[in-house]
């Protein structure tokens, strides 16, 4: 299959065989005639599987064939709703790469920097806008945009969206759009509440699914090392070291942590940064382009990095301890194995994350055998008792870890 079979336009089809693809991945074969057929879409799509451009080339063709009408600045023909500003960011740059040579012009609005700037460029007019829900009703309030024109909404990470509270901008949102709009809606992971969702946004959707539910992506090579609490920080500068890893992401489950751990690791002269939501937004992406570009040898964050980090070359993924939402362990491992290139995925458990271990093994629906490392094995004196499994006690410390894990990140 190549992308000229799929009729797209022939400026899009050069700049992909520029940008080296070469033929389009299985979302992008599932999912563009849908969209070109001006119907419906509902995906379950993993990151690093293309997805992005599964929507935004048939989008860009769409806004060739039909421009929007250019004295009506305020108005935006497609519209791409996401969680964070990380893959606002990340969303509108391949929006710009696949745009090349073309006169679309795509926009951005994230909250955390100032609001006139990006008034300022929907002012000039845009046509597809990539936005965050919060910012984007802020826009609307102030009559900076309208979306009476809209022809395209689309929902990336919708699972993320829902897991973050945005059900009421999202029906705010959705009052002020044309009824016989086009909606497409991907998600990583497909549950009841994706479901419910889709059944009040979408009509007649067409389902694409390019991975078996909830799976991680196949190129990941997923080890659990059993290792004593204490000595978690030691074992990740031995492995770093040892292995002359570089491009290293490592997720804690608390700002506090993440702080913590970049310090030690930092006194351990391995160049390590913080990354949460703490940090200005400035500050991230200051961060993240030390990180991509190597000057940073490691990278300790939050779930809030989990979406939006598309660092292409990322082999190494570190769970410093598990996620408490299960569901982040496969957006956290799927930041690396992008675009076919292998990736490692090692988790540091130990005993008090027994609970969460087989939550993640039930939503892979696959066991993830614990290995232990020469040198680093676990102390069995020092082992708490293991909760009985469906104990009073496992269940109230289910409900503790579920109500952590709902705070803020
Ligand atoms: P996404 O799942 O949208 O985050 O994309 C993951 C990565 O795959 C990005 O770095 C894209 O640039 C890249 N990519 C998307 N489609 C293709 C393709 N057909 N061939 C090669 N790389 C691709």
């Amino acid at each position: 299959m190549s992308f000229s079979s799929l009729s797209l336009h022939s400026q899009l089809v050069n700049t992909l065989a520029e940008l080296g693809y070469q033929q389009p991945t299985p979302i992008q074969v599932e999912a563009i005639p849908v969209i070109l057929a001006k119907q419906d879409l509902m995906a379950g799509a993993q990151t690093g599987t293309g997805k992005t451009a599964a929507f935004a080339l048939p989008i860009l063709h769409g806004l060739m064939a039909e421009p929007l009408a250019k004295e009506s600045p305020r108005h935006i023909g497609a519209l791409v709703l996401v969680p964070t500003r990380e893959l606002a960011v990340q969303v509108q740059q391949s929006f710009v790469k696949y745009a090349k040579g073309t006169d679309i012009r795509i926009g951005i609005a994230y909250g955390g920097v100032s609001i006139d700037a990006q008034v300022e460029v929907f002012k000039v007019g845009i046509d597809v806008l990539i936005a965050t829900p919060g910012r984007l009703l802020d826009h609307l309030r102030q009559g900076a945009l309208n979306l009476k024109q809209l022809n395209v909404l689309v929902f990336d990470e919708a699972d993320r969206m829902l897991d973050m509270g945005f059900m009421d901008e999202i029906k705010a949102v959705l009052k002020q759009v044309p009824a016989n709009r086009q909606t497409l809606l991907f998600s990583a992971t497909l549950d009841d509440a994706i479901f419910t969702l889709s059944k009040s946004l979408l009509r007649e959707p067409k389902w694409v699914e390019v991975a078996k539910r909830n799976t991680t992506a196949a190129q990941v090579e997923q080890r659990v090392y059993a290792i004593d609490s204490d000595r978690k920080t030691e074992f990740v500068s031995h492995l770093i070291r040892s292995q002359n890893w570089h491009q290293v992401l490592i997720f804690s489950r608390t700002k506090q942590g993440v702080d913590k751990l970049a310090l030690q690791l930092n006194k351990l002269d391995i160049a390590t940064q913080a990354f949460h939501g703490d940090l200005s937004q400035g500050a991230r992406e200051k961060v993240l382009q030390d990180f991509k570009q190597g000057k940073i040898q490691v990278l300790v964050a939050t779930d809030v990095a989990a979406r939006g980090l598309d660092i292409v070359e990322l082999q190494y993924v570190i769970n410093f301890e598990l996620p408490f939402i299960a569901e982040d362990y496969i957006h956290r491992i799927g930041r690396t194995g992008r675009a076919g290139n292998a990736g490692l995925a090692i988790t540091l458990f130990s005993q008090e994350d027994a609970l969460l271990l087989e939550e993640v093994e039930a939503v892979l629906d696959k066991r993830l055998p614990q290995q232990w490392y020469p040198g680093f094995e676990p102390d069995f004196n020092k082992m708490a008792p293991e909760p009985r499994r469906n104990s009073k006690a496992a269940q109230k410390q289910r409900a503790k870890k579920r109500a952590l894990g709902g705070k803020k990140r």
